[in-house]
């Protein structure tokens, strides 16, 4: 049986690490501030804004949630987006993606100021990770690090594969686990005999956008395997990208969804925030 990673226990630990540090910087007269730019009325994407609304209030941060309807502008969201940047009680700015039809994801991205830039999607924060000093981790795979961290695995000198090579997730996670000394692997769409790729895996990430698409077949016997995946089963319920039921015997250590990588999201863009204050007011 493998060891189960606790995302939601471990996120709960680092939630409560980062409320002792907002608790001694209020101290100092500074709140971390969030703000949150939500365009449209996207079900799923109003849950995740909520959910980080939530969260913010949980660690003691001054989280702003900025509605704007489906018909606004360009201009008129690179208009709001440099208000944001002007203003020195928000430290962390975020545009929850994807934007309605007819506005370009990009151009906001580009717009934010890169040191409020806590999702770590501007060009400028992708570059630094790519050179290894970056200030702000993306969230998702800086969360999969966490999980790995604190569940004393190490990564150095092991052959991590990673399936996936979004900009979000699999390119970020494949850079994370190099700096770690990882031997790092990253698979695709067009990657030729993938379960023999992956079953070459001593840590398997999976973020490919597919239910229980990594079966048993796949995972070398003692692997770490870490599942990012958020989909639907046949029956309507939440599950992975890895197939739990039949991995779960064979693997070292694993992730369940829900509990594992997702939580983690969340709590890494509130350490993020917590940096961006930090370092705004001088103190790092
Ligand atoms: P994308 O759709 O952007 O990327 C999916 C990747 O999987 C692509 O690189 C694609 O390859 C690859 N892929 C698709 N099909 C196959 C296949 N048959 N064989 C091998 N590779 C394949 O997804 P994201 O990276 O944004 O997200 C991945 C998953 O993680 C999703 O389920 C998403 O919901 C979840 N997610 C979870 C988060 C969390 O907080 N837990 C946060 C962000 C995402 P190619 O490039 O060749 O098309």
């Amino acid at each position: 049986m493998a060891k189960l990673i606790d995302g939601k226990a471990i996120s709960a630990a680092l939630r409560s690490e980062i409320a002792a540090e907002v608790t001694e910087l209020k101290k100092k007269g500074i709140t971390p501030g969030l703000a949150v730019i939500l365009v449209g009325e996207d079900p799923a994407s109003q849950t995740y804004v909520r959910n980080k609304q939530k969260a913010c209030e949980e660690v003691g941060f001054h989280g702003e949630q900025i509605n704007l309807p489906a018909t606004t502008t360009q201009e008129e969201l690179l208009a709001v987006v440099r208000e944001l940047n002007a203003r020195t009680d928000i430290h962390g700015i975020l545009c929850q993606l994807p934007l309605p039809c007819g506005l370009d994801d990009s151009l906001v991205i580009a717009a934010i100021d890169p040191k409020k830039d806590v999702d770590a999607f501007h060009a400028e924060n992708v570059g630094h990770i790519m050179i290894g000093d970056q200030q702000f981790l993306p969230c998702t795979p800086a969360g999969v690090m966490e999980l790995i961290h604190r569940s004393e695995i190490a990564v150095e000198g092991k052959h991590c594969v990673v399936i996936g090579r979004s900009n979000i997730v699999g390119k970020p996670m494949a850079m994370l686990l190099l700096q770690e000394n990882g031997t790092v692997t990253i698979c695709h769409s067009r990657t030729r005999d993938l379960a023999q790729v992956c079953r070459q895996a001593d840590i398997l990430v999976a973020a490919v956008g597919r239910a229980k698409f990594v079966t048993a077949d796949m995972v070398k016997p003692g692997a770490t395997v870490i599942d990012v995946g958020i989909n639907r089963d046949e029956n309507g319920k939440l599950c992975g990208d890895v197939d739990f039921a039949a991995v779960e015997p064979i693997a070292g250590a694993i992730t369940p969804v829900p509990g594992g990588v997702g939580p983690m999201t969340i709590a890494l863009l509130m350490k993020n925030t917590l940096t961006a204050a930090k370092q705004q007011n001088g103190l790092v």
